[in-house]
Parts: structure tokens; sequence; C-alpha cells
């Protein structure tokens, strides 16, 4: 089993692959570690065949699943997965198809639980909020944080201030070190950030480029220790945003699909849409039990 890789996917919400120019804050001087990584990776098709402009819970979907939400739902759907999304997801997601070939999965990703802003977004459930409590049947708590157990969503933890959070600020290789502390212990681990398609919303470049700058030191400390560690890293998107700030929509640009590790080079050569991805993956892991459908 030793050719079975350790994954870490790192989901970078509203990150396309947009050409330079004033509009797009993406460039090798700024920001060299995703740069460098948009610059090696592959492009994938954000529509999935579908008109309009790509959106985050058939995107999300898609990715997590290998379903074509899109084209199930004869269009793109922003926010929050609907019912017929969350049936999908509960049914298709990753995490419970690598569980059923027998293994570990984590979503690295901390829930603060203690306001009630908090337990109100798990009543509103994400697209991995959904295939977490399916798959996984919990979430990782303020307890996990503190222990360095869990990654806050803004890598940082600076936006749980404002929501009663007492402890300390941390650094991006911090964070780093955390997420693959916990991808050593799993086969599969996901995480995932949203600042970027919500600094994207925002039109404002400043902000755009403070969100770059975190996830840039951030992956940069993420790709050294996966290496180290002899994992497989992966970093996608769902829809682009981001890389042009002079609109606040989405942009319908491919996004990209960064592979380094062992199998990486079968998920690049396979991969050309969002729900290529999921199968792919599942190439890399054969079943371990025998007996249990996949
Ligand atoms: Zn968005």
């Amino acid at each position: 089993m030793s050719d079975v890789p350790t994954t870490l996917m790192v989901f970078v919400d509203g990150l396309g692959l947009g050409a330079p120019g004033p509009q797009n804050p993406i460039d090798s001087t700024r920001f060299p570690v995703l740069a460098a990584m948009l610059g090696s990776a592959v492009a994938l098709d954000a529509t999935m065949g579908v008109a309009g402009l790509p959106q985050s819970a058939t995107g999300q979907t898609a990715l997590l699943t290998g379903v074509n939400a899109a084209k199930v739902l004869g269009g793109h759907r922003e926010g929050f997965p609907n019912a017929e999304l969350r049936q999908i997801i509960a049914n298709h997601n990753i995490f419970g198809r690598l569980q059923s070939r027998g293994y570990r999965c984590a979503f690295a990703n901390a829930y603060y639980l203690r306001d009630t802003h908090a337990r109100g977004r798990l009543r509103h459930r994400s697209v991995t909020t959904v295939a977490t409590l399916s798959a996984i049947g919990w979430v990782r708590d303020e307890d996990y944080l503190e222990r360095g157990e869990a990654v806050y969503q803004d890598i940082t933890r600076e936006l749980l201030r404002p929501r009663g959070y007492r402890g300390p600020l941390i650094s991006e290789d911090r964070a780093a070190e955390h997420l693959v502390g916990i991808a050593r212990k799993h086969d599969f681990t996901l995480f995932e950030y949203f600042q970027t398609d919500i600094a994207g919303h925002s039109g404002d470049m400043a902000l755009a480029c403070r969100v770059l700058g975190i996830l840039d030191r951030f992956l940069g400390r993420v790709r050294e220790l996966i290496k180290a560690a002899g994992g497989l890293l992966v970093v996608t998107s769902d829809h682009g945003n981001i890389e042009d700030m002079h609109s606040p929509a989405h942009t319908d640009n491919p996004v990209p699909l960064f592979a380094e590790g062992p199998g990486s080079g079968r998920l690049l050569a396979r991969v050309r849409s969002l729900p290529d991805l999921v199968p792919a993956l599942l190439e890399l892991y054969p079943n371990r039990s025998p007996g249990i459908p996949v």
C-alpha cells in the first residue's frame, strides 16, 4: 500500500487563471509561490458546458463529488447547495467514497461554534460542511483549533477576534504546520480557503493583495512540508474571481489544477474539468475493503 498517496487538497474559492494586467493582482514579484503554482498548473474548465458564470454551490459539488452539478440543475447555483445538491453531495462525496475503500479522511477547517452566527452557518450548510457531516459525521471545533489540530478558514485566525476568540493569532507557517500535521495522519485531507472569493467580490485591490499574501506564504510552507512528507499536494478552485479585480463578479476563466507529489502526473494528465477530479483521485486509491461496494 506504500504507493497510495497521502493527499492534501487545498481548495481555494474564486481563483481563476487570468491574463496578466492591471486587473490581475497575481504576479511573480508580489506572490512568487502562487504565481509559480499557477504557472505550472493545468487549466480546468469551470463552466462544465453550461451557460452563465460558474458559481460556488455547483462548482464545489462537482469538485468534491465528480458529478456535473451544473448540468444536473440546468444552471450554476451560487452560495449554499439546495436539497438536490445536498443529496448528490451526501451520496457521492470524496470523503465517503474513500472511507468505503478503507481510507482515513479529514476536513481540516475549524468551526467556531461558540457564537450564534456560527451555529446559524451550520444550519446553512456549505458544500464542504454537507460532505463532512454526511461522510465523517463531525467537524473540528475550537478545541481542535486550540490544540493545533484544525486550521481556521482565514489561516491566521484574525477573523475570529471579533467573534470572541481570545487565543493567539498564528503565522501562515504555523498554520501550514498544523495542516500538514493533520494530513500526515490521514490518507486524504481537505482544507478550504474562501477569503479569495470574498476579496474578489469586494473590488478592493488592497484587500485582494492582503489575502493573496497570506495564501502565498501559507502555500509556500505547505508545499515544503508536504514534499518533505512525501505527500501529494493538490490545489484547485471552483471558479475565477480574484484574478480580475476590475469586476466584482465571478469570471468564466479556467481554474488551476496544481498537483505535486506521488500520483500528480496522473491527475494532471486526466483532469480537464471540475467533475474529472474525483474519478482521477479515486484511481490513486485501490479498494482496501473487498466486499464493500464503492
Ligand atoms: Zn463568489
